[in-house]
Formats: structure tokens, C-alpha cells, sequence
């Protein structure tokens, strides 16, 4: 701390004392004397006087101790609202530290401190605030100075003005810009946050549209981003491809050399002049124009092995100056495999229904030619036989021939029906144990006729047979031989031979044999052109006028197709002129037991001589012919003209009266399986369980299958074959007679 000058030490020593003391008489004793101190003494009282008017506060206090006052004007006990000093003392304790706020007091005093220490001249301003004596908090401002003189040790002396509208003004001032402050932080921190939100939701938003365009682009293993101005491609995925172009990491090339590169290294040289053209910037530009999107399908060359690539390349940039685009690459292998597969199948499909509608016209112009030869026999037979009525001879042989032609309408009839049959949903196999030489011995009885009215020798052999009894479904077996053994005695003139083997080679270590049936002829033979279509439906090597052989060329498909349902094959070998061999194939499962022997002996036992038939049939010819055919075999015949009659009939009959009932199906009033339901249906056992066998045109296998399916016991079809017939009276007799 600086020492105070001499004049300004004497001042103040002079004047504190005429401070301390309560009134002013200092003029008059300043006037007794005039001595050098005396006129300091004068100017001390002088300032006095002025101090006590000053129209601000003034003080002086200790420094030290306890700060204890040592003057107060009469503005500073007016700021602290004291009537006397005496009531300032007492409520200040009069010190310094009673004036100041208790809240303020610590900071002033440090702030003092502290300034005065870092003042030149000793001088320090503090803001506190004061509790005048009404109670009222005032604000004030304090200038202060600090001086040391040896007469009255360290002093204070202050100059104090109330500042409370200044400071309120200036502390609300502060707290408005504080507040504006804090408003505009507020405003900012909004601004920050409602920026941070649009900044997360466009953040998620590309998110998402990243995710949208990784799912939509899943199917490319190649994606690029390529300027065309800049000529500058980059990559975004890259396949075992592409990668070949761009370096590891490097993720840039220019667009130019990639493009060409590319072409180079992977593109089918057949393809590459394609891809380079459509590939080439001014084709890309052009093409981009008018549409947003295009794409190229090409081959291109791995490992030797050929993908099917497409390249489709988008607009993402300008519509009027296209320069931005995407390419994405994809493996189009399955795609394009798969058109090709459907194409072919369509295309196949197509054949398929040409050779169908080929076959459809064939197959009519075959069945029209077919059936107008022997149809134009009957006619023409017929009026032979009656512009010669009385010539017996004639009009018998005529009759043969009638009856021949109607016996050819009726076989391609039936095979027509088995072709379909063989080709239906209802083709079904009935596999029972059964004897092979039977079959065998069943085919040489069906063609020895034939073969004895053309002297053409039959022989068999089943010595190559070890174990005879088999699983198999005889009677289609049977119909596959019989095919091919009539067409053997056909196609063999007269004087030559037949021959059926049948052999078995045995599989070890199994229940199954191959069994091998062989039906060799010396017959005319088959061309090997024609070899190649034995089997297709309605194929002949010459039709009926040419041969001389009436036939449908169904029955080898028929053959073919059965055996091949059964697990088996036919093969052909031929020479012409000189003969054919054909043979079956079949896998089959052995026997060991016999199969049970055939009932023969007991159908036959039963005599139908006497018995008494319920002919239901609406046509009045079918009616007169199938009655007189009945009546020739010693039956009794009752005959009604529809279902409802037929019922009637059986409700009106003696129990046992009618032993069985031969039944038309398509009638009017009630058809013949509603009138067979309706019989089944009746009270009397005796009536409901007549045998009923079906007799109707309708000789679809389905056909059959519904008569079963409401109760009849068989299924015949027309024209009647009358041993067919009492067989199967005979049989279902007999089953109803166990029952
Ligand atoms: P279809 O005998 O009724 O004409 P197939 O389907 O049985 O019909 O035979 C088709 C054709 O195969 C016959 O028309 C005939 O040209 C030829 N064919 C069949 N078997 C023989 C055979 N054993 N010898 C010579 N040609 C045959």
C-alpha cells in the first residue's frame, strides 16, 4: 500500500478528528489562531463543511478492527433512511459491516480486498445492497479509498449514492437480455431438436429406401452407378463377374474401358457385337430418352459353361439429358431355362393337339371306310338274297357273308371301346393267381379255328416254364396274346405256321420270374418303315383292300398299351415274305400253390332248360331277335317294355318264378338300373334278390361299373352273344344259389 502524500495525510489528520466530533465550532477556534497549521486546521473545517453538504453519501471507517465508523454526512444517513446518527449507529452497531446486507457482505469486503490490492491510487467500487431502517432494501453504489496515516491508522473513505433505480433498472435490464437469451437458446435448442428429429426421420428414410432398393434390386448380382459425362462408373455390388473389373477396393473405373472390358471377358463372342452396340453411350442416351427403363438379354461364358445374363440399365438422373444411370446385372439361367422348357412344352402341346386332331380325323375317315366295307356287304348281300329268294343255297351263303360283315362292325366296335378303355381313368388290373399254361393253352383255342379254315399249323411250348402259377390279371394277359396270335393266322397265307413259346427266367434271390411269350409267324412279315408305327393307333401297312384282312389297326396299340400298364413290353422282329416274331415281356410274381380249380364242371351242371327269363327291352327288334334267341337256348321268356313294368312284373311274380332278369338299360318311363334299384329295394327277399344281369348297347367299362354299382350281378352287351350269355347266367346262378 502507497503512503499518501504529506498535504492530503495532514488534511485528513486534521479532519478526522474535526470529523469524529459531533458539531462544527471549528471556524471560531480557526480564528484565534493563524499559524501554518492554523490554516490547515481552516481548510480541514472547510471541507468539513462541504463533506456535511455533500448531496451524496459519505463515510469514513477503520480499515482495520472492526471496521468501526468514524464519519457519516447527512445524505448517507438519508440513503440509510436514519433521522440521527445516533439511530444510524444503532443499527448499523455503527460499522461498516451492519451497513452492507448480510448476503453481500463476504463478496464486498473480498472485492475490496482485492482491489485495492490490484489499485494504484487504492481505490475500489462496490455494489451491495443496504436495509434502510423503514425495512426497505436499497441498492448503492460505493466508491471507495483507502488511506494509512500514522496519526489514525488505516481509514476508509467512501463515497456512497442510493443506485437502487439505476441497478433494478440494470439487474432487470440483465435479466431481460438473460431471459432473451435464454429464449433464444430455448428457440435454438428447438431448432436443434426439431432438426435433429427431420434429421432422424430422413435418416431412417434412406434407411428405408436403401432397404426398398436392396430388396428390389435382391435379384441383381451386379449393381452400378455409371455417369455418362463424366464417363466414370461406380460400384455398388459386384459379382464374381464384375469384380473381375474393378480391383478389390477400387470401387471407380471409367465407364468406357469397363464397358468394353466387360464385352471382352464374359460376353458370348455371338452375343458381344449386340451387347457393345446397345451398351455404347449414344445408344444408352437414345434409348433412356424415350423410355426410363430397358434391358438386354445375353449369354455370357463361366468356366466354360453358358449363363443367360440380363442387363437392365435405368434413368436416375435427368429425363432431357440422360447421363446418370443404374446397371443392374442378373443371372437369368432359371428364367430363361424355364421359357424355353414352357415354350417347348407348349410347342409339344401343339403337336401334341395337331397329331390328336390328325388322329381324330383319321381315326373317323378309318371308322367311316371301316364300317361302310362290311356295311356295303350286308346291304348289298341282302338284296342279293332277296332277288333270289327261292335259291336256298345262295341265300345261305349270303346270309354267311351278312353275318361276317356284322361280326367286322362288331370287332371294331369292341376294339375301338378297349382302345379307349386301355387309355381311361378306369383302367383297372384284377391280378389273381392263375395258371400261364392255362392262358397259353386259352390264346392256341381262340385262333385254332381261323388258323384250321387257312390250314395253317398252331404249335405251343411252355416247357421253358418252371414255375407256372403266377399273380397276374389272366384275362388282359390273354387279350395282349390273343391280339397278337390273330394277327399272326391274319397275316400268314395259307399252308404256313404259328408258333407260341412262353419261358420264364427266374430273378434269384426273389419271388419273380420274367416270363418271356413268343408268337412267331411265317407270315407275310412287316417292313422296317412300317416297324416303326406297328404300335400307333389306327396304323396299318395296308388297309383292308389291299390286304384282304379286314381290321381297325388299334389292336397292337391296344396290346402295347396294356402290357405296359402291367409292367411288361412287346417287341417286334420281322423280315417280309418271310415272317415276324413278337414277344411279351412281363415281370410276374410266382405262385407256389395251384390256383383254384376252375368251376367248370358245376356251371355246367346247371340247365337252364325250362327256366323262366324277364326280358326288359323297349325295342320291338332287339325284343323279337333276343326272344327267339332265348327261346332256341330252352328258356321261357316273359317280357316287359320298360323299368317300371319290369318292377311290376317281379311284384306281381310267384316267389322263384323268375329265375333271372335280362335288363335294357336306356328305356323310357324307368331305366334299367333305377327299375333294378327299385327290385332291390322290394320286401320280399324272393323278389329283391333276383338275379339281374344288364343286356344294353352301352359297353363302356364305367358302364359296367355303375350296373354293378346298383346290384346287378353282371354287365352284357349287345349284339347278344349267346355263349357269353349262358356262361354268365350260369355263373351268376350259381352264386345266388350259395347265397
Ligand atoms: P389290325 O390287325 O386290325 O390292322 P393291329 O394293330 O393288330 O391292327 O396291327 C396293325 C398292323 O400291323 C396290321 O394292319 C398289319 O399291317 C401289321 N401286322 C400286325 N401283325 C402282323 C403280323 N404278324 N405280320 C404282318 N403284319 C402284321
Amino acid at each position: 500500500m502507497r503512503e499518501k502524500d504529506d498535504d492530503t495525510l495532514n488534511i485528513i489528520e486534521y479532519i478526522i478528528p474535526m470529523l469524529s466530533r459531533e458539531s462544527s465550532d471549528t471556524a471560531d477556534e480557526s480564528a484565534c489562531t493563524r499559524s501554518p497549521e492554523q490554516a490547515q486546521y481552516e481548510y480541514a473545517a472547510k471541507l468539513k463543511m462541504f463533506i456535511d453538504e455533500l448531496p451524496g453519501g459519505f463515510l469514513i471507517y477503520h480499515a482495520d478492527g472492526d471496521e468501526s465508523i468514524i464519519y457519516v454526512n447527512a445524505a448517507l444517513l438519508e440513503i440509510f433512511g436514519c433521522a440521527t446518527l445516533d439511530a444510524f449507529k444503532s443499527m448499523t452497531g455503527n460499522s461498516f459491516r451492519g451497513m452492507v446486507h448480510p448476503d453481500d457482505l463476504d463478496e464486498v469486503e473480498q472485492s475490496i480486498k482485492e482491489q485495492i490490492k490490484a489499485s494504484q491510487n487504492d481505490l475500489d467500487y462496490v455494489e451491495y445492497r443496504i436495509v434502510r431502517k423503514d425495512g426497505e432494501t436499497r441498492w448503492v453504489e460505493d466508491y471507495g479509498h483507502f488511506v494509512h496515516s500514522d496519526a489514525v491508522g488505516d481509514i476508509f473513505y467512501v463515497f456512497i449514492t442510493d443506485a437502487t433505480e439505476k441497478i433494478n433498472r440494470r439487474i432487470s435490464e440483465k435479466t431481460a437480455l438473460i431471459n432473451a437469451k435464454h429464449e433464444k437458446e430455448k428457440k435454438l435448442l428447438n431448432l436443434i431438436e426439431t432438426y435433429d428429429k427431420e434429421r432422424m426421420l430422413i435418416h431412417q428414410e434412406h434407411l428405408r429406401r436403401l432397404e426398398v432398393i436392396e430388396g428390389l434390386s435382391v435379384n441383381y448380382d451386379s449393381i452400378l452407378y455409371a455417369d455418362l459425362d463424366a464417363d466414370r462408373v461406380l460400384a455398388y455390388r459386384l459379382s464374381m463377374r464384375t469384380e473381375k473389373q474393378f480391383e478389390r477396393k477400387l470401387q471407380a473405373r471409367d465407364l468406357g474401358w469397363f464397358l468394353d472390358d466387360y464385352v471382352k471377358v464374359w460376353v458370348h463372342p455371338e452375343d458381344r457385337e449386340r451387347v457393345a452396340e446397345l451398351t455404347s453411350p449414344d445408344c444408352i442416351r437414345q434409348k433412356l430418352k424415350n423410355n426410363p427403363t430397358y434391358y438386354i438379354n445375353y449369354r455370357c461364358v463361366y468356366k466354360g459353361e453358358i449363363q443367360y445374363i440380363q442387363l437392365r440399365l435405368v434413368n436416375v438422373g435427368s429425363k432431357e439429358h440422360v447421363s446418370q444411370i443404374v446397371m443392374g446385372y442378373r443371372n437369368v439361367d432359371v428364367e430363361i431355362l424355364q421359357e424355353m422348357k414352357q415354350k417347348q412344352v407348349l410347342q409339344e402341346a401343339l403337336e401334341n393337339a395337331k397329331l390328336a386332331d390328325i388322329a381324330k380325323s383319321t381315326f373317323l375317315s378309318n371308322m367311316s371306310h371301316d364300317m361302310r366295307t362290311p356295311l356295303n356287304a350286308i346291304f348289298g348281300f341282302t338284296a342279293l338274297a332277296r332277288k333270289n329268294p327261292g335259291d336256298g343255297k345262295a341265300v345261305v351263303k349270303y346270309l354267311n357273308k351278312i353275318e361276317t360283315a356284322g361280326k367286322q362292325i362288331l370287332d371294331l366296335i369292341e376294339k375301338v371301346l378297349e382302345y379307349s378303355y386301355t387309355e381311361s381313368q378306369d383302367f383297372k388290373l384284377n391280378n389273381v393267381d392263375c395258371d400261364i399254361t392255362e392262358i397259353i393253352k386259352g390264346v392256341s383255342n381262340y385262333i385254332a379255328p381261323n388258323a384250321a379254315t387257312k390250314r395253317i399249323s398252331v404249335t405251343t411250348d411252355t416247357d421253358g416254364i418252371t414255375h407256372k402259377t403266377v399273380c397276374v390279371d389272366a384275362e388282359k394277359l390273354g387279350q395282349i396274346l390273343m391280339h397278337i396270335a390273330g394277327n399272326a393266322v391274319k397275316y400268314t397265307d395259307g399252308g404256313g405256321s404259328v408258333r407260341i413259346t412262353a419261358r420264364e427266367k427266374a430273378k434269384p434271390n426273389s419271388d419273380f420270374s420274367t416270363y418271356i411269350f413268343e408268337i412267331a409267324d411265317t407270315g407275310i412279315g412287316i417292313s422296317e418303315q412300317f416297324k416303326r408305327h406297328i404300335f400307333d393307333p389306327f396304323e396299318r401297312e395296308k388297309n383292308t383292300t389291299f390286304s384282304g384282312e379286314f381290321g381297325t389297326g388299334l389292336g397292337l396299340t391296344i396290346a402295347k398299351h396294356t402290357a405296359e400298364m402291367m409292367g411288361g413290353d412287346i417287341t417286334v422282329e420281322s423280315e417280309v415274305g418271310k415272317g415276324s416274331v413278337f414277344t411279351v415281356t412281363m415281370l410276374l410274381k410266382r405262385r407256389n400253390a395251384a390256383p383254384a380249380r376252375s368251376a367248370k364242371s358245376a356251371d355246367d351242371a346247371i340247365d337252364l332248360h325250362g327256366k323262366k327269363v324277364l326280358l326288359v327291352e323297349d325295342s320291338e327288334i332287339n325284343l323279337e331277335i333276343e326272344t327267339e334267341m332265348l327261346q332256341d337256348i330252352g328258356l321261357v321268356v316273359d317280357c316287359a317294355e320298360n323299368g317300371q313294368l319290369a318292377v311290376d312284373a317281379v311284384k306281381a311274380s310267384a316267389p322263384g318264378e323268375y329265375s333271372f332278369i335280362l335288363m335294357d338299360i336306356q328305356m323310357p318311363v324307368m331305366d334299367g338300373r333305377t327299375a333294378a334299384r327299385e327290385i332291390r329295394k322290394l320286401d320280399d327277399p324272393a323278389h329283391a334278390d333276383i338275379p339281374i344281369i344288364a343286356l344294353s348297347a352301352n359297353a363302356f367299362e364305367s358302364d359296367k361299373r355303375m350296373s354293378m354299382e346298383v346290384g346287378m350281378d353282371a354287365h352284357l352287351t349287345k349284339p347278344i352273344d349267346i355263349p357269353l350269355l349262358v356262361k354268365t347266367v350260369k355263373r351268376t346262378l350259381k352264386k345266388h344259389a350259395k347265397k
